[in-house]
């Protein structure tokens, strides 16, 4: 690849060095320099526990960080180490990731958490921690590059992104070929000396410089090298986004003395298995009434009232619109497991994101 700098090119922490010593500097250079002065003061920046890394890695899959924060710190408390996390109850842990979305993710680091300490100690290469259930060449590379300063890339979004306008490659970052070429590059921008950091610095300059839209280029250390950033909207080349399926529910309230009525989901649900919800179903296309719709879905004999609240809730590539209304059930047999308890209760066992976002529309988010 050509360099292309350009006479007069000063990069924010560079002002007071030499022209000589800036043009020498590599890219990679530029970037750990970049991570130490403009890197966000982040809790999983100030560990190099894989335990603690790796929790943080997996929470902020999908997740933005401002949501990640609070229940990383929390999620630490409540399991410090390896060993208190696979000795947990998987409801627990389930529980402890509420509002995070994903929790495939929560099962799977449960999962992992006993295999690790059955194998006596924290895998210490990538290769090895590839091997624990649920974790995918991300995870791995992170932990590892992080943790036990092994110089192995990372690719996730964001470095997919910064990488194809840095090579000015449009076609799609999932293809393979293109997967291995960003991969080389990636390991390339990586000093011996701190490759966790390289990594992180990388994923920073996605997250904060070279975001999506309308990227930072004037304040990137990259710019005297990048082959796209005069053009970074055409790399890489937008996929096609799945449609959005907009769904229609009924959520029913049903109240005894302060206590709401919780039902769980089956384990082979598509979306949310396994947690607890309000009981909710599909509220139009269906020709049954409302009523009927919910004794077929969870048993016992219903009776709708009035509307209490509308909500919007997006799940991936599902836009749901939610009317809330007070209901009455008469247990017979449910068809799935049932049970009354408060808002503040109900914060002991694994809800869905939409248990929070209905309690806090009705003012019941008590703590
Ligand atoms: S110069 Fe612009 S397009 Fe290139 S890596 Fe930096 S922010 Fe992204």
């Amino acid at each position: 690849m050509e360099p292309r700098t350009r006479p007069g090119d000063v990069y924010p922490g560079e002002e007071g060095k030499s022209t000589k010593k800036r043009q020498t500097r590599s890219a990679a250079h530029r970037l750990i320099d970049f991570f130490d002065e403009r890197g966000r003061d982040l809790p999983w920046r100030h560990t190099r526990d894989p335990y603690a890394i790796w929790i943080s890695e997996v929470m902020l899959q999908q997740t933005q960080v401002r949501t990640v924060l609070p229940r990383y710190l929390s999620f630490l408390e409540t399991f410090p180490n390896v060993e208190s996390l696979a000795a947990a109850h998987v409801d627990r842990v389930l529980a402890q990731w509420s509002g995070l979305g994903y929790y495939r993710r929560a099962r799977q680091l449960h999962a992992a958490a006993r295999e690790i300490v059955a194998r006596g100690a924290f895998p210490n290469t990538a290769a090895d921690i590839l091997t624990l259930p649920g974790i995918g060449p991300y995870t791995a590379a992170a932990v590892a590059s992080i943790a036990f300063d092994e110089q192995v890339p990372v690719l996730d979004g964001n470095v997919e992104r910064v990488l194809s306008r840095f090579l000015a490659l449009a076609e799609d970052p999932k293809r393979s070929e293109v997967r291995r070429i960003l991969l080389r590059q990636a390991a390339q921008m990586l000093t011996p000396e701190r490759p966790g950091d390289g990594n992180q610095a990388l994923m920073e300059l996605g997250a904060t410089i070279c975001r999506p839209a309308q990227p930072s280029c004037d304040l990137c250390p990259l710019r005297s090298d990048c082959r796209g950033w005069q053009e970074p909207h055409r790399y890489p080349r937008p996929r096609q986004r799945r449609a959005v399926e907009r769904l229609e529910m009924a959520i029913a309230v049903v109240e005894h003395v302060g206590r709401l009525l919780f039902f769980r989901r089956s384990e082979d649900a598509e979306i949310m298995p396994g947690l607890w919800e309000l009981p909710m179903v599909e509220s139009i296309s269906a020709g049954k009434d409302l009523a009927a719709r919910l004794a077929t879905a969870y048993g016992g004999v219903w009776e709708t009232g009035p509307v209490i609240a509308n909500l919007r809730h997006t799940i991936t590539f599902r836009d749901l619109r939610l009317e809330v209304r007070s209901a009455c059930w008469s247990e017979t047999i449910p068809k799935a497991e049932s049970r009354f308890a408060t808002p503040a209760e109900a914060k002991n066992f694994a809800t869905s994101s939409i248990v929070g976002k209905v309690l806090g529309a009705l003012g019941r988010d008590e703590g």
